[in-house]
């Protein structure tokens, strides 16, 4: 075996030029360590995934039990298999009792695919709207929708007929029109710098979505399961959306995403045609069986009301001359610095004093901050005391 930093840059495709490379070696709790002995207080939490903490013990437990038992047995909807018929029950308990149903897929980008194609199904039409700025995912469906050309103009031809509106722009609402079957929006624009839309937008897009027969599709795959201290976002606007995205924190750390609607509407997919969306792995069985026990901790241990508490303090001690904003809801903020090059090095600056912070697909004035739920408020003084440092320096 070839030295490891080596084989990853050799061996492992890349996703751009300057990997962070941290080589991690464990992980618990709100701390990543390396192998060169460092201990980093992560403020990404592998980008919105482990809202309970790194390796929550009740999730390592749920996956070992599980994998004593089965693995993967047969591809997804064939069989009864107990963690995610348990899992989906404990969904429809926590969602509002129109979203009854789930489909268990293996990504948020999948489960957008699913969730535009269900869309179509329900109206028997083909046009799509989403928000500029927006990301919804790497898959062709999901870049569509995508607000952000420079992720797209590699790609075309992407899906036909698909329009952008502008949050908070009532005048553009009406290019939701009878002939539109999907409207899918983040209810908290992440990769967008955490945006935030005003509720009256929200409800009037609920209702142009009602007025005109528009599936309402909220992609909660960022936002979800308590990072803006509320379970879901949506529950922030007063809004329900038809069909609900999830992904991310969904697992537990376990690789997973679904898509929430009513029961008469899922049920589209199982005729004209037989299997109308079908997934190998959705839905596997350690994944279930550690977002089941994710949920359990989650609620437990009251850390949505901790995302919330902790979120105000984070807002409340990132206070310096060169931050311009801090946006956001909930552990999903956006230190906005209104300088690209500042942002790049407060972030390795952090780094050095062994914080963790990360940059924004589409919002390179800014860097992010989405620590697990589990974060306490002493962490929270240690990570804002070395990101005013790293603010002094940079
Ligand atoms: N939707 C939103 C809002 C996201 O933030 C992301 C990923 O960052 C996705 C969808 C895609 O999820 P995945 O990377 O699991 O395909």
């Amino acid at each position: 075996m070839g030295d490891l930093r080596t084989a990853f840059r050799d061996h492992l495709a890349q996703t751009s030029p300057f990997p962070i490379a941290l080589d991690i070696t464990g992980a618990e709790g709100c701390y990543l360590h390396t192998r060169d002995g460092k201990r980093y207080l992560d403020l990404v939490a592998g980008l919105a995934v482990n809202n309970v903490g790194h390796r929550h013990p009740q999730v390592v437990a749920a996956i070992r039990e599980q994998a004593d038992r089965y693995l993967h047995v047969i591809p997804y909807g064939e069989f009864i298999q107990e963690p995610q018929v348990r899992f989906a029950e404990k969904l429809a308990g926590v969602l509002p009792s129109s979203l009854d149903c789930t489909y268990f897929v293996n990504s948020g980008t999948e489960a957008n695919e699913a969730a535009l194609k269900l869309a179509k199904r329900i109206t028997g039409r083909t046009r799509l709207v989403a928000c500029h700025g927006s990301y919804h995912g790497s898959t062709h469906g999901s870049l569509s929708i995508t607000g952000n050309e420079a992720k797209k103009y590699r790609n075309r031809p992407l899906l036909p007929d698909v329009h952008f509106l502008r949050f908070n722009t009532m005048a553009e609402l009406d290019r939701i029109d009878a002939d539109t079957a999907a409207v899918v929006v983040e209810p908290i624009q992440g990769d967008a710098g955490v945006r935030v839309p005003d509720a009256a937008w929200m409800r009037a897009l609920r209702e142009r979505c009602t007025a005109t027969g528009a599936m309402l599709v909220f992609d909660e795959v960022q936002t979800g399961f308590g990072r803006t201290g509320t379970l879901f976002a949506f529950e922030r606007f007063g809004v329900t959306p038809d069909i609900l995205v999830l992904g991310k924190a969904l697992g537990g750390g376990m690789a997973m995403g679904a898509f929430v609607g009513p029961r008469t509407h899922m049920r589209l997919l199982t005729h004209d045609p037989v299997l109308g969306h079908i997934t190998t792995f959705g839905g596997h069985p350690l994944a279930c069986a550690a977002g089941l026990a994710a949920l359990d901790a989650l609620l437990a241990e009251r850390l949505v009301e901790n995302a919330a508490r902790m979120g105000t303090l984070f807002k409340q001690l990132l206070v310096h001359p060169a931050i311009h904003e801090v946006r956001g809801e909930g552990l999903m903020l956006a230190v906005d610095l209104g300088d690209a090059d500042r942002v790049q090095r407060v972030v390795m600056h952090g780094l050095e004093r062994g914080v963790l912070g990360f940059w924004f697909l589409s919002c390179p004035t800014a860097f992010r901050i989405a620590p697990p739920l589990v974060i306490s408020e002493p962490q929270v003084r240690e990570a804002c005391a070395a990101i005013l440092a790293a603010l002094d320096q940079a």
